[in-house]
């Protein structure tokens, strides 16, 4: 466990902190939940299509079609398979990523009551979490003070790639291009915000929004976003 040194803490207030972040994740889990509606949605209709391809198959004109077609229906139906029982354990995982985004909510309001601005982070990995950091901007003078950055330079010190590569940083606000930027430098496997960065700007109107996983995307890493 390791923690970046919190001393000296001058200034304070700043953005006001953060309660908006828990609902924030209470949206966003309920639109995970009516993605799965969705996704049972489909899978309802696929297999009403089933029954309308058998229904060709015993017409029995132009067999060799109807049965490529029926492959096909085959195909999508194993697809369709797969992604509920991954949605089965994405739940879980959900589950997780909500809990440490919680933590990366408290770790923000920590970094206010230091005398910074609401933000904090952490990493995990194996489901452990190996790294905390705050927000220290003004604290350090240091415009990169960022929890996302400091997390970032100290895995690409203190771990090996193949670490850093079953990593997942939490952050309590969707990581600025800066800190996007180092994660895929650090080779991180996983991403997982709270607030999204269009979230943040509507309220203090001075986040750079290019997305995080744009920044990822762009720069062509596997980092997850
Ligand atoms: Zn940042």
């Amino acid at each position: 466990m390791t923690e970046p040194t919190e001393d000296d803490a001058t200034g304070g207030g700043g953005r006001t902190h953060d309660e908006r972040g828990t609902d924030e994740i209470t949206i966003e889990e309920s639109d995970d939940e009516s993605d799965r509606g969705a996704v049972d949605d489909e899978s309802d209709r696929q297999e009403s299509t089933d029954e309308g391809a058998g229904a060709g198959d015993a017409n029995g004109d132009d067999g060799q079609h109807v049965d490529e077609e029926a492959t096909e229906q085959e195909s999508s139906d194993e697809t369709t398979g797969d992604y509920r029982a991954a949605d089965e354990t994405t739940t879980d995982l959900i589950d997780r990523d909500a809990e440490y985004v919680e933590r990366a909510i408290e770790l923000a309001e920590e970094s206010v009551e230091m005398g910074n601005t609401p933000f904090g982070a952490l990493i995990v990995v194996d489901d452990e979490v190996i790294g905390e950091g705050h927000n220290e901007t003004r604290t350090n003078d240091d415009l990169a003070a960022h929890p996302e950055m400091t997390l970032a330079r100290w895995a690409g010190r203190e771990l090996d790639a193949d670490e850093r590569a079953r990593c997942t940083m939490y952050a309590s606000t969707e990581p600025c291009p800066m800190c996007a930027t180092a994660i895929h430098y650090a080779g991180l496997d996983r991403v997982v915000y709270g607030v999204a960065g269009e979230t943040l700007n509507a309220l203090t109107g001075d986040v750079v929004t290019i997305p995080c996983e744009e920044v990822i995307e762009r720069a062509g890493g596997d980092t997850t976003v």
